[in-house]
């Protein structure tokens, strides 16, 4: 890609809502799970999940926005990522979809670097152009009932649509116990979704582990793929791992 030229930052609107960056480390979940990464963290959720692991990057209710996130311009948050020497940055959040246009610039420096971008979304807001052109995977992971929303909240045929036509996306669930498995295939039925992964939900290592194994034979039965969290299994509940 040539010629593309970073957007003026000097507007709050074109900033960042940032909660960390953090690297060289490896991506614990979904496909690239152990791969060398490096991570950035959005701030700010469309959703409230009540089992969510990173309430700090959205919950204002319960963090203090000011103390968990900064803005800051598009060029600056390229040149953090790109002092990791990672082939991989993955953009997370929070929900990183909700602020994409101002990705957009970052994107596209670190695709020009030779950066592969991954992204970490709930499902619920589809990619435009001009973020979308620089992404090499989407991990979509809409949410389950056990996270507490109505579906009509949680769940976008539209824009789970627009995911799966990219060529480009998973569909990783979390599941709270096995009998989700069944409310994970509905779904995948209901919405023709392909690549689909299934993961524990769970914070500690004992309870990956645990969860892994309960889930394991319904991965292997229904053709799906089974994701570690490979940092809760390394490092806990350790943040910027
Ligand atoms: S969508 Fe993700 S970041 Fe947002 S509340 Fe749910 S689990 Fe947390």
């Amino acid at each position: 890609m040539t010629g593309r030229t970073l957007l003026p930052v000097n507007s709050p609107r074109q900033s960042i809502v940032l909660c960390e960056t953090f690297g060289p480390t490896v991506q614990g979940e979904g496909p690239s799970a152990g791969q060398h990464a490096s991570f950035l963290r959005m701030g700010d959720c469309n959703l409230a999940c009540n089992t969510c692991d990173t309430p700090y990057s959205w919950d204002w209710n319960r963090y203090s926005r000011s103390e968990q996130t900064r803005r800051v311009p598009p060029e600056q948050v390229a040149a953090e990522l790109l002092q990791h020497p990672t082939r991989l940055v993955v953009i997370t959040g929070g929900e990183p979809m909700m602020q994409q246009a101002q990705l957009a610039p970052v994107a596209a420096r670190l695709t020009e670097a030779g950066r592969r971008i991954e992204v970490e979304t709930n499902g619920t807001i589809a990619p435009e152009s001009a973020f979308d052109r620089h992404i090499s995977l989407y991990v979509v992971s809409p949410k389950l009932a056990h996270m507490g929303m109505p579906q009509v909240r949680r769940i976008k045929p539209d824009v789970l649509a627009v995911f799966q036509a990219t060529n480009r996306a998973v569909f990783k669930f979390v599941l709270d116990s096995p009998q989700d498995a069944d409310e994970v295939a509905v779904l995948q039925e209901a919405y023709g979704l392909e690549r689909v992964w299934i993961m524990p939900q769970a914070t500690t290592a004992t309870a990956v582990l645990d969860g892994m194994r309960a889930l394991a034979d319904t991965a292997i039965e229904r053709r799906w793929n089974l994701s570690p969290r490979l940092h809760t299994l390394l490092w806990g509940d350790e943040r910027g791992r």
